[in-house]
Formats: structure tokens, C-alpha cells, sequence
């Protein structure tokens, strides 16, 4: 074996990738700011042991090739998959490498550890693919179950996967009909194929929502988000106030465009902050007049929802309640419960308390009630 091999990378970009909608293909698509197949084209060029790289297009997407690196080879595909590949292959001929790693470009995730897995296992086997383990149980069924499936031994397979060139251009001129993957053609050729350990973030882009998740992990995955919120809202004249969800009794009530719940306001602003998504009145402006006297569980609902959306449960939140009257500590469990009930959180994650400004400021004038909150959010 050389001291260093040569070690080219195919990037497969000719699929038209329809299930995840756009305009254009998804491998041409914008993912955290750039089109999805540079991530990988980088973590390719960047490894220090691969030297070359080539992207197999569709003739259809010439116009999108501005954003592929000079120093990549651009080749144009064919009808099917197989055929891309064996053009890839064809391209290298002249100078042909010792190994290929061919990857999908739906697949922008793909980490250097993972690279350094493949190589090291393609050097010792002459053919090796990453794989990842199930963990769900798996169903055959329609519309109800039918069958529970023996999952020993089922691995989902992941690119890029990698070969001897001489063997993979052998396997791919003998090999006749349709293949999903390039393993299943070398190992129609009775070639063992080698199983790395893959990753669970090399997640392929199929649906429209594989998007956000991609995004996710290529921004660093944040694990965790904090956010605070703050709200004011003054007494008017009125018999209660609504707080956390909870109506108490009192010689006045909050004004506001909403219920002016100040306490769920500066919980739902903490969420929103966390996610860095704005505050509630850029979500329901109170210059739209449906959001007149609304129950405020519609907004902290939309924030908790918001932030499953990009991946994030809600770790606890804690908020604090600045008033003299009405006296909330006999109130709080209950605006506890509600909040727990509306966000679908356990209790022990929600805290409220409550304290006066020893008469000072407004708070302590009895003019309005101040509330602020935290919210610490996790990556799911
Ligand atoms: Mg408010």
C-alpha cells in the first residue's frame, strides 16, 4: 500500500429529490444560510486525506454549479442513480484514485470523525459503509398494525460508502439492473462489504421538515437556550385579575389588549427570547383586534409550540410575580397547575412566586403589577 492513498470523494447531486418540495432540487436548496451540497463538498475538501472531490449533476441544474469551488470536478449524471455513479467513476480514469467515498449530497451533516471512521475502515477492507442501529420497534402495517418486525441485526445504512476504485468500477460494469446504494453492487459481486459505526446526525434530507433538523445540528446543536421576559400591566377599574391563568378576586383588575395576564405574558416573552423569535407583540400585535380580551394560553401555547418546532423542550420556567395586592402565595400551586396544564409540562418544572417592591415604584404604589420570568429550553 502507498504511504498515502489517493482518495477521492463522489458527491452525488443528480436526484431530483421531489418529497422535500422547493423550487429547485434540495441539494441546491439554502440550509443554515448556504446550498446543502456545499456542507458536505467543505467536509470533504477540508479532510486532510481526501485530495479530490467531483459532484455528479443533473444536466438541468448547470446554472446552480456557481456555487460548487473551482477546485472541484463537475460531472454531468445520467438517467438513474447507477449511472451517475458509473460516470463519476468513468471521470477518474485517467488519473484514478486508489479509494472513493461515495456520498449523497442530500446528506449535508456528515462529521470529520465520521470521515476518519470510513477512511481508516476502507483502507483495511477495500470496501465499508456506515450504518446506525434501529431503536424503535418496527411495524408492517397500513392503516393498523399488522406484524411486529424482528429488528436483530436491521442497521440503516448511511454514505458515503467506500471502495477499492478498481473493485467499485469492476462491480458497477458487471452489475445489471437497479440499485439503491453502491454496497448492493459490489455485493452482487460477492465482495464482503465492511459496517462502520455511522452517525445519527448524517440524517438524509427527504421531507421539507428534514431541513430544520439539518439546520440544527449544523449550527453547533445548541443543547441548551435561555431566555427572560418582563411585562407590566396597570390596575382599571374591575372586580379581578387574571394571573399565571388564574382569576383572583380583587378591588380592581389589569388592563390590557388581551386578558392582561402579566405573568404568562413575561413567560411566553422568556420562551420567545430563548428561541430568539421575538416577543408576543410581534407574534399577536394588539393592533389587530382579535387578540382583544384573548385568553392568554393561546400565546403561551403558540411559544411552547413554537418551540418544539425547532427541536426544543422546555426545561423549567420560573416567574416571579412584583406586586402588594392581591396577595399571590395562597395562589400560586394553582397558577402552577394551570401553567402545567396549558404548556403540558410536569409541575416540578414550573415555578411562581411572588414579592413586593416594599412600596416602592409603581408596584409599590399599587398602580400595576410587574412580573418577570425565566425559561430554560433543551435540544430534543
Ligand atoms: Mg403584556
Amino acid at each position: 500500500m502507498k504511504l498515502k492513498p489517493k482518495i477521492t470523494a463522489i458527491i452525488l447531486a443528480a436526484g431530483r429529490g421531489k418529497r422535500a418540495g422547493g423550487k429547485i432540487p434540495k441539494q441546491w436548496q439554502k440550509l443554515h444560510r448556504r446550498p446543502v451540497i456545499t456542507w458536505s463538498i467543505d467536509r470533504f475538501i477540508n479532510h486532510t486525506k481526501i485530495s479530490q472531490v467531483v459532484v455528479v449533476y443533473h444536466p438541468d441544474d448547470i446554472h446552480q454549479l456557481n456555487v460548487i469551488p473551482k477546485n472541484v470536478l463537475c460531472v454531468i449524471g445520467g438517467e438513474d442513480r447507477g449511472e451517475s455513479v458509473r460516470r463519476g467513476l468513468h471521470a477518474l480514469k485517467n488519473e484514478a484514485p486508489d479509494y472513493v467515498m461515495i456520498h449523497d449530497a442530500a446528506r449535508p451533516c456528515l462529521s470529520e470523525a465520521l470521515l476518519d471512521r470510513c477512511i481508516l475502515s476502507t483502507l483495511t477492507h477495500r470496501a465499508s459503509a456506515p450504518a446506525i442501529g434501529i431503536t424503535e420497534t418496527l411495524w408492517r402495517g397500513q392503516k393498523t398494525v399488522q406484524e411486529v418486525l424482528d429488528r436483530t441485526g436491521v442497521l440503516r445504512a448511511q454514505t458515503p460508502q467506500c471502495f477499492d476504485y478498481q473493485l467499485i468500477v469492476s462491480a458497477h460494469q458487471k452489475f445489471v439492473g437497479d440499485a439503491t446504494d453502491d454496497v448492493s453492487v459490489v455485493r452482487a459481486e460477492g465482495h464482503r462489504v465492511a459496517i462502520i459505526p455511522g452517525c445519527y446526525d448524517n440524517i438524509k434530507i427527504t421531507e421539507s421538515s428534514d431541513f430544520k433538523l439539518a439546520e440544527h445540528i449544523l449550527r453547533g446543536a445548541t443543547k441548551m437556550r435561555i431566555g427572560n421576559g418582563f411585562d407590566v400591566h396597570k390596575f382599571g377599574p374591575g372586580n379581578c385579575v387574571t394571573l399565571c391563568g388564574v382569576s383572583i378576586s380583587h378591588g380592581s383588575t389589569l388592563i390590557g389588549h388581551s386578558d392582561a395576564d402579566v405573568g404568562m405574558h413575561a413567560i411566553t416573552d422568556a420562551i420567545y427570547g430563548a428561541l430568539a423569535k421575538g416577543d408576543i407583540g410581534q407574534h399577536f400585535p394588539d393592533s389587530d383586534p382579535q387578540w382583544k380580551g384573548a385568553d392568554s394560553s393561546i400565546f403561551l401555547k403558540h411559544a411552547v409550540n413554537l418551540a418544539h418546532e425547532f427541536g426544543y423542550n422546555i426545561e423549567n420556567i420560573d416567574c416571579t410575580i412584583i406586586c402588594e395586592f392581591p396577595k399571590i402565595s395562597p395562589h400560586t400551586n394553582a397558577m402552577r397547575q394551570a401553567l402545567a396544564d396549558i404548556m403540558q409540562l410536569d409541575l416540578d418544572r414550573i415555578s411562581v412566586k411572588a414579592t413586593t417592591s416594599e412600596q416602592l415604584g409603581f408596584t409599590g404604589r399599587g398602580e400595576g403589577i410587574a412580573a418577570t420570568a425565566s425559561a430554560a429550553l433543551v435540544l430534543t
